[in-house]
């Protein structure tokens, strides 16, 4: 049967390997809807190659040059806050959330309740709008399956169990680039050696997010949200290769991992084709690399951002909120070079001291308003405390 899907981020890392992935059995999809925010020329050509139905590009200056790039063409084109379900009529039965930042919730929201499946890689729709994501997918019935590579590998290992199998869940991390250079170097590295990861290839955003560990810090909230394990049984792991995703070791003296590639299209595919996913040619196991996978301790020291977890964790429901939005503002002035790469977790610390922390952060996380309100607070305060 063709699947009738979407993606939401299509002219981004995950969208791009999303669409290359649907690439290799074209005609088992019919795309109806393609979204970015400023790459046209991306969005028109991929429209073009995939046939899509309707376009939505949500900055509306470039709505006009789309419109000129697929004048020859079908696929119908949309712009800035369009409703999705205005858009997309009838039911889809698969949706990539793939938008980097908040930004990502609204839509996300939006697709689930039309969506029969929402695979979830946009991480911050999920640490900071779970109460209403999980509300919708209950209402809609909706499938939701995380694309993060952590997170689709614990949803693989404990399928089926509860707190009571669970000992520990262990969250890998890489390290990122600067996982062996000296403490006292970090305040200098630049935008281009941070973003430089060395095992994956990703968005700007994600990548500095790496580099300093704060993609650690959501991805521990992000499974503390998708899943029902217990807060306490999160714990990160430095595996500088990569291969090894999520460790799980069970109650019952059982200790399992998942390893695979560096290459998101292989959760990917496994959340668009489920079980019956059979279209990876994968490298034979290599010895000597398994031989060399090494693990340790992080050092919060080098890496404090990993003490925000317990806070995002324990202090009130929307710190992760605005822990997200100071971050999102922050990774923004380090990329334009304004403040330097340990300016961001100095600054997001520095927000708790606020005055109004406490009010904005206790508020009901399971209103899309008090989400923008927090948001739209946090973003002024710390780019207050950047200038
Ligand atoms: P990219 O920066 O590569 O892509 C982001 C996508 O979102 C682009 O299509 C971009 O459009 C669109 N976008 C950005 N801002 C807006 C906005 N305000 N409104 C609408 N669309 C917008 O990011 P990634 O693909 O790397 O990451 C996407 C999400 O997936 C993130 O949440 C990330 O944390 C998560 N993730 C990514 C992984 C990876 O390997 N890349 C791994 C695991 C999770 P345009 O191109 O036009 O600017």
């Amino acid at each position: 049967m063709i699947k009738k899907i979407a993606i939401l981020g299509a002219t981004g890392s995950i969208g791009i390997s999303t669409l290359d992935v649907i690439k290799k059995n074209k005609k088992d999809f019919d795309v109806v809807l393609l979204t970015a925010n400023n790459n046209y020329k991306k969005l028109s050509q991929q429209a073009k190659e995939f046939k899509a139905r309707n376009v939505l590009i949500s900055n509306k200056l470039f709505y006009k040059k789309v419109k000129k790039l697929l004048r020859n063409s079908k696929t119908k084109v949309f712009c800035g806050n369009t409703p999705i379900k205005k858009i997309v009529r009838g039911k889809l039965d698969y949706t990539m959330s793939a938008i980097v930042g908040i930004a990502g919730l609204q839509p996300t929201v939006d697709v689930i309740k039309i969506s029969k499946i929402v695979a979830i890689a946009n991480k911050e729709a999920i640490i900071c709008g779970w109460d209403i994501l999980s509300k919708y997918i209950k209402k809609y019935k909706t499938k939701i399956l995380p694309v993060d590579s952590e997170h689709f590998s614990i949803m693989e290992l404990t399928e089926g169990k509860t707190n009571n199998d669970i000992e520990e869940i262990i969250i890998t991390a890489s390290g990122g680039p600067f996982l062996n250079l000296h403490k006292n170097k970090m305040s200098k590295v630049t935008p281009t050696e941070a973003a430089n990861h060395p095992n994956w290839k990703m968005g700007k955003k994600i990548s500095i997010d790496s580099a300093n560990l704060m993609n650690k810090v959501f991805e521990v909230i992000e499974a503390y949200k998708i899943f029902n394990f217990r807060k306490d049984k999160y714990r990160i792991v430095i595996h500088p290769q990569s291969y090894v995703h999520s460790i799980v070791r069970f109650k019952n003296g059982l200790i399992k991992m998942i390893l695979y590639n560096t290459d998101m299209k292989i959760p990917i595919s496994n959340t668009l084709y489920g079980k019956k996913n059979n279209i990876f040619k994968i490298r034979k196991i290599d010895t000597k690399f398994l031989s060399k996978m090494t693990f340790e301790d992080v050092n919060p020291k080098k890496f404090p951002s990993v003490n925000l977890i317990k806070k995002c964790l324990n202090f009130g429901p929307l710190t992760p909120t605005i822990v997200n939005a100071s971050n999102e503002v922050l990774v923004n002035l380090f990329l334009t070079k304004k403040i330097g790469f340990l300016d961001i977790v100095k600054t997001i610390n520095k927000i708790f001291k606020d005055k109004d922390f406490k009010k904005y952060a206790k508020r009901n996380p399971a209103s899309l308003k008090n989400i923008k309100m927090t948001d739209n607070w946090a973003r002024l305060k710390t780019t207050n405390l950047s200038i």
